[in-house]
């Protein structure tokens, strides 16, 4: 299944993991598969996708602000498409993560959400979302 995340910014975290469990749902209920991994990938090349903390913003937007320190948007990059910075990210953070689903729950931390990180925004992004595991 692929969930469409529409972003507002140059670089933003968007929690998705409502729009995730969402998916999830209806995975479970076609596949009837409700204990298994759920596999997210984005198919992008400046976007990423993370898990981390979602109770409190400011993490998020200390992510962004170390990341964005890391790698500086003026810098003597060679790509002509003038975006390499989120090239680099993208790699940084990474196109994929497994969550455990049990009882048709993903199962994460008190804490955890999953954030869909877009580097050269605004645009209009996918997330492929998979449910493995073995119907009962
Ligand atoms: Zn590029």
């Amino acid at each position: 299944m692929i969930l469409t995340v529409k972003t507002k910014a140059k670089t933003e975290l968007i929690d998705i993991t409502s729009q995730v469990q969402k998916q999830i749902d209806s995975l479970a209920r076609e596949s009837g598969i409700t204990d298994g991994l759920c596999m997210l990938f984005v198919p992008h090349t400046t976007a990423a996708v993370t898990i981390n903390e979602s109770a409190d913003p400011s993490v998020r937007e200390d992510i962004l602000t170390v990341l964005n320190e890391m790698v500086p948007w003026n810098a003597p990059y060679r790509h002509l498409e003038g975006n390499s910075p989120a090239h680099i990210k993208s790699s940084l953070i990474g196109a994929s993560e497994l969550v455990v689903v049990e009882n048709g729950r993903l199962v994460l931390g008190t804490w955890q959400g999953i954030f869909f990180c877009e580097f050269d925004g605004p645009r209009t992004r996918k997330v492929n979302v998979k449910l493995l595991g073995n119907s009962a």
